[in-house]
């Protein structure tokens, strides 16, 4: 008998980004800032402090500590990995038994039900409204109904780039006995962090990532923040040196130095800022042809009766914007990429027949 592959794996497709050359990269939500000249020459310097030849420190000590130090969290509720992505794989395969149900929302990320099929769990979606918010008193009954062990959704929401204020969240999290996993990848762009008072919750572990907001996300670095209880469970089930020595060296360097976060910060603000406009703009002279979402992220989600052909079009021009069914999500560049893709959108939309 030849080797079979086992259900859960036999048709799997490796992950596969938009492959190709093109100049303006608006489709991976990625910060368009590089690291700033200061940080890039400190860490230099510091490199030649990292001893090659041991392994690194498991608790990745000193990077929790700029952690904690920036976000104002006390570092013992911290525990670093090999990006977000380790954390979901490690929770979705460790707090999940089989047929255990994982309650995702829908439309979110989509790597949250790939990592529940791994584990073998049962998938449970919520489905969100017409204009893509989510009814809390609504979920809540869902959580409760269907069983769900885990609840697994990013705030704000990648795709839709809409969050959920902490009020919600708070009531969603103290409604249900489900672990409640809330991705923040994108809440250093909003205000509505529940970061501060996650001591306080048996049932939630937060994570957050510096591959958006910090501009970092060739070091692969994220974070798991929860009660000390879920923290020593956590610290127990990740692989000991998850987080290699030059990424906890960079990540602490680039965390010490708030200053130019904020800044970064400030400026990708603007452009999704800009951005946003733009598209308004274009919707107002277009308004058969486009809907434009509102952000609090540094991306932007439009509804286009033609997303595929104009996806398409976008990418003969050399500019990536990600395509989703009957939507693109476009994220904030620079000023001249901005300029670029509102110019080769508004061509592609006026050269419109109807749909
Ligand atoms: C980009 C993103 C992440 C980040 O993952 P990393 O592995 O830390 O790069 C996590 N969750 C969501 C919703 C994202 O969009």
């Amino acid at each position: 008998m030849p080797y079979m592959l086992n259900n859960k794996l036999k048709d799997l497709q490796p992950y596969d980004p938009i492959a190709g050359n093109y100049s303006i990269r608006l489709d991976a939500n990625e910060s368009f800032l590089e690291l700033p000249m200061e940080l890039l020459e400190k860490a230099q310097y510091s490199m030649a402090d990292v001893a090659f030849n041991r392994y690194p420190d498991p608790y990745a000590t000193e990077l929790c500590e700029s952690f904690g130090a920036y976000y104002g969290v006390d570092p013992a509720l911290v525990t670093a990995g090999n990006g977000s992505d380790e954390w979901l794989f490690i929770i979705a395969t460790s707090f999940l038994m089989r047929g255990d149900k994982l309650l995702t929302v829908e439309p979110d990320f989509s790597m949250y039900r790939f990592y529940g099929s791994l584990a073998e769990a049962e998938s449970v979606v919520y489905k969100k409204k017409e204009d893509l918010s989510i009814d809390v008193d609504d979920l809540i009954v869902q959580v409760r109904e269907s069983g769900a062990k885990v609840v697994l959704f990013s705030n704000p929401c990648n795709p839709t780039s809409l969050g959920l204020r902490r009020e919600e969240v708070r009531k969603l999290i103290t409604s249900v006995s489900a672990l409640v996993v809330l991705d923040e990848a994108y809440m250093d762009f909003w205000d509505q962090s529940l970061l501060g008072e996650v001591a306080q919750y048996d049932n939630l572990i937060i994570l957050r990532t510096c591959s958006k907001a910090f501009g970092m996300a060739a070091i692969r670095l994220g974070f798991a923040v929860a009660n000390p209880t879920l923290t020593r469970t956590l610290r127990a089930v990740k692989s000991p040196y998850n987080v290699n020595a030059i990424t906890q060296k960079m990540g602490a360097l680039v965390m010490r130095s708030p200053e130019l976060l904020h800044r970064a910060l400030d400026e990708i603000i603007l452009s999704r800022k800009a951005l946003q406009a733009g598209l308004k703009d274009l919707e107002t002279r277009y308004p058969e042809q486009m809907y434009v979402y509102d952000s609090c992220t540094n991306f932007v989600l439009v509804r286009m009766p033609r997303a595929k052909e104009i996806f398409e079009g976008l990418l003969s021009k050399g500019i990536a914007v990600r395509f989703m069914g009957d939507t693109l999500r476009i994220t904030a560049g620079s000023e001249e990429e901005n300029a670029q893709l509102l110019k080769n959108l508004e061509s592609l939309v006026s050269s419109s027949t109807n749909p």
